[in-house]
């Protein structure tokens, strides 16, 4: 069988047509999916950029995948032909480690992801992937299969640690700093965590504060502001932190109040180092704590609380023909506020009128 896809051939290089083939019948615990739609995230940039140092080429990106099951591998139960699925970042796992006893698969020291791996698996800007039915999750009715996208990268990623961290009760102070694709669904699960407290956009783009609003912000910080920065010092229980470059960790660090937390979920160039002074911490007993995806039991909660919360992405489509111009425009931040692309098989939905 043949996938069609758009690949990256060499670090850098824009996006070009390319195809690979697969048997043609899938293992029996893999799903054949048609994909409709993709989301474009800012490690898929990372990636064409070989950012990491760990991109193999060539390099088909894409994993915030939504399309339809049209195979089923022979001992695949919980998913059937005709099924609406979504695909994240996380192929596999041992299943047998420490992390995977715990229910941390996404720690699993041996997982797998979408593509990029060792096996140099393919990604989701293809109109098809086969796939471990393990790591196909149901999309809810409600979402519309271009909302629904976001969710499997940029919603798993903000929705763990925002669980994880925020202080019960409702009344937290939480600060998102950058707000791209992940920053804007955080914006959304933080108010819903924080109903009666505060939800703070911080932000190096003055023009967002009204979409920020709209999107449940009860304030907005511009970062480059000193002065605003200083308001705001000590008054944070949680920054959650999804800044795609280089930035000032002492800054960010003196918004957290003394034990708070700053979860960081960006993942700058391998050359691009945040630098610390250490009293910016240790003095306050202050906490800088990483957040990797989230574990497999989140994506069914995290699509549950998304859905009872109203949650929905800003999205831009884009044909897939546009896949260049989309990923231009995710580069100089001008998304408002995830690009996904339409796959061929969006416009039969369309045509069928579904
Ligand atoms: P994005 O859409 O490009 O958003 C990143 C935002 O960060 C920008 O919109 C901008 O927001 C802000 N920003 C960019 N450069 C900055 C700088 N130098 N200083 C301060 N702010 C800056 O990217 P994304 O798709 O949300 O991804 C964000 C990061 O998370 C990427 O590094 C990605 O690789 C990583 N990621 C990690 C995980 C994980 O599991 N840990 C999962 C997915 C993605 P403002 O205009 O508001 O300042
Ligand atoms: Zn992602």
């Amino acid at each position: 069988m043949e996938i069609k896809c758009y690949a990256c051939l060499k670090p850098g290089e824009k996006l070009s047509e390319w195809s690979y083939g697969i048997p043609s019948t899938p293992g029996a615990n893999d799903v054949d999916v048609e994909i409709t739609h993709c989301g474009i995230c800012h490690s898929d940039v990372h990636q064409i950029d070989n950012a990491w140092g760990v991109a193999s080429y060539p390099l088909v990106p894409g994993h915030e995948i939504v399309g339809t099951v049209v195979k089923v591998g022979s001992g695949v139960t919980s998913l059937s032909v005709g099924d609406t699925v979504g695909i994240g970042v996380q192929r596999g796992n041992c299943g047998q480690c420490e992390q995977c006893d715990m229910k941390r698969e996404h720690t699993c020291p041996k997982i797998t992801k979408t593509y990029a791996g060792p096996g140099k698996d393919k990604g989701g800007f293809a109109d098809f992937i086969r796939y471990p039915a393990d790591w196909v999750f149901k999309i809810p009715p409600k979402y519309s299969r271009s909302h629904a996208a976001p969710l499997l990268c940029a919603g798993i990623t903000t929705y763990s640690p925002l669980k994880k961290w925020t202080p019960p009760g409702g009344q937290a102070v939480i600060g998102i700093i950058g707000v791209g694709g992940l920053g804007h669904v955080a914006i959304q699960i933080a108010k819903a965590l924080a109903w009666r407290g505060k939800v703070v956009a911080i932000s190096t783009s003055p023009a967002k504060k009204e979409e920020c609003e709209s999107l449940g912000a009860t304030d907005f910080l511009v970062s480059k502001d000193s002065a605003q920065m200083a308001s705001w010092a000590s008054k944070f229980d949680v920054l959650l932190n999804t800044v795609s470059g280089i930035f000032d960790l002492d800054a960010y660090l003196a918004l957290l109040k003394p034990d708070g937390v700053m979860s960081c979920v960006g993942l700058p160039e391998k050359d691009q180092k945040c630098g610390v002074f250490m009293q910016s911490f240790v003095l306050t007993e202050r906490r800088i704590v990483g957040s990797y995806l989230g574990p497999k039991l989140d994506y069914e909660e995290m699509f549950v609380f998304c859905e009872k919360n109203n949650i929905k992405p800003m999205v831009e489509e884009f044909p897939s023909e546009q896949i260049n111009e989309a990923i231009e425009k995710l580069r100089k931040n001008e998304l408002r506020y995830r690009a996904v692309l339409e796959m061929p098989a969006a416009k039969k939905l369309k045509t069928n009128g579904v």
